[in-house]
């Protein structure tokens, strides 16, 4: 039996799934798991089918090894440990950030795609070069195996102009600074579950789908396709997540270099790692361990995050032309009961109300709102690997 390798390469860190073919319907990946830690402590995890662990080893490479050197060696070890359980890899199927503008769907890579990627590079600085150097070290080791590049920003190039273009000189917008949006692969798989889920016509209404985990976004979509995001030239841009700002008048950074000094790279810390609902609690990113807080701070970052999470919703009701369904899906979407009653508190004067009791239900594809409600309200788990997966198998015909 062959199979397929899905990676999500970033730069401390890679995961991992692998499906059988032929891939069917929302199958299992059959293993899974990740590489963490990549130029620290690097700790090597894999789980069978069950989430049984069948591999927890450390990496170790020689004192003074680059990065891009343990990089290259958590790749290798992984694919040293697909030989050693005798799986027999198809083709391999990449989740790269960056597809620019030119890019609006998956892609099997050639040396030309490959070019292309690379000219990306100023657009995700921190991310793209990690998604593709796995790309690189698999087309030396298997010269003959297909390789497929899906972005997390291809989703929604369907944007009309007015929700890509930011207002600043023309001359930067042509050089690509514009509103890109991310997260694609988990949209894609929710639009393709939205009819099965809200029914045909709801499902290709106006529906605004909220990706919330440690990053988060959101996308407004109608006919499944994109009309707006709230992500934009990087994934800093829009909703308040884990350490990230979201949306932040600029001013605040001026301020920060203006009167404590901030360099670049400091901005950069501010605004990526230190904020977001770890700088309001002063506590943690997780919002299990917000959930579970008392304290006064805790408390106020999980309103912030709700309450700018429904600001959101109003505005790209306004590019979706009204609210047939919102969609909740990530870590905190599709398992945090207080956020989404929360978040449907703030949105009740659009007539929409959800079911205390269907918002407790776990683990599956439903709806949650009330029988009354205006609005349809659901939960879909997304399931990025298999969006991968599953075009990689589609452009490969396997
Ligand atoms: P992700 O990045 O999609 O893996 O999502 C991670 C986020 O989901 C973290 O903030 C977690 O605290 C949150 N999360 C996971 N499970 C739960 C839960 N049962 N209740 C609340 N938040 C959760």
């Amino acid at each position: 039996m062959k199979s397929l390798l899905i990676i999500n390469a970033g730069s401390s860190s890679l995961k991992f799934a692998v499906f059988n073919l032929p891939l069917t319907k929302d199958a299992p990946s059959v293993y899974r798991g990740q590489i963490d830690g990549i130029g620290a402590n690097t700790q090597f995890v894999a789980k069978d089918i069950d989430g049984k662990v069948l591999l927890e080893t450390t990496i170790k490479s020689p004192e003074g090894t680059s990065l891009e050197g343990q990089q290259q060696l958590a790749l290798t070890s992984l694919l040293d440990w697909v030989e050693s359980q005798k799986i027999e890899l198809a083709a391999v199927g990449h989740r790269v950030l960056h597809g620019g503008k030119k890019y609006s769907a998956p892609v099997v890579i050639t040396p030309e795609v490959l070019k292309d990627l690379e000219a990306f590079i100023p657009l995700g600085p921190l991310h793209q070069p990690h998604n593709l150097r796995p790309v690189y070290i698999l087309a030396k080791k298997y010269p003959n195996m297909p390789q497929v590049a899906c972005f997390d920003t291809a989703f929604h190039r369907t944007q009309p102009w007015q929700s890509e273009v930011y207002p600043i000189p023309r001359k930067i917008t042509e050089e690509g600074v514009i509103r890109y949006g991310f997260h694609g692969s988990s949209y894609d798989y929710i639009a393709r579950q939205l009819e099965d889920v809200l029914g045909k016509q709801v499902g290709n209404g106006a529906v605004i789908v909220a990706h919330m985990g440690n990053g988060a976004s959101m996308a407004g979509l109608v006919e499944k396709k994109c009309v707006a995001t709230s992500m934009g030239f990087t994934a800093a841009e829009g909703l308040m997540m884990g350490t990230r700002t979201g949306n932040i008048d600029p001013g605040v950074l001026l301020y920060m270099v203006d009167q404590h000094g901030y360099s670049a790279a400091d901005l950069s810390r501010f605004i990526y790692k230190e904020s977001g609902l770890l700088g309001v609690s002063g506590l943690s990113q997780d919002m299990r361990t917000l959930e579970a807080s008392d304290t006064k701070e805790a408390k106020e970052a999980v309103e912030l995050f709700c309450y700018r999470a429904a600001r959101q919703i109003g505005s790209l009701m306004v590019a979706t032309a009204g609210l047939d369904a919102l969609v909740f899906t990530g870590g905190i979407g599709e398992n945090s009961q207080h956020v989404r009653n929360r978040i449907a508190e703030l949105l009740a004067w659009t007539g929409l109300k959800i079911d205390g009791e269907l918002n407790k239900v776990r683990g599956k594809a439903h709806c949650i709102n009330t029988a009354d409600s205006k609005v349809k309200v659901a939960v879909i788990p997304t399931n990025e690997e298999w969006m991968i997966a599953f075009h990689t198998t589609s452009l490969l015909a396997l």
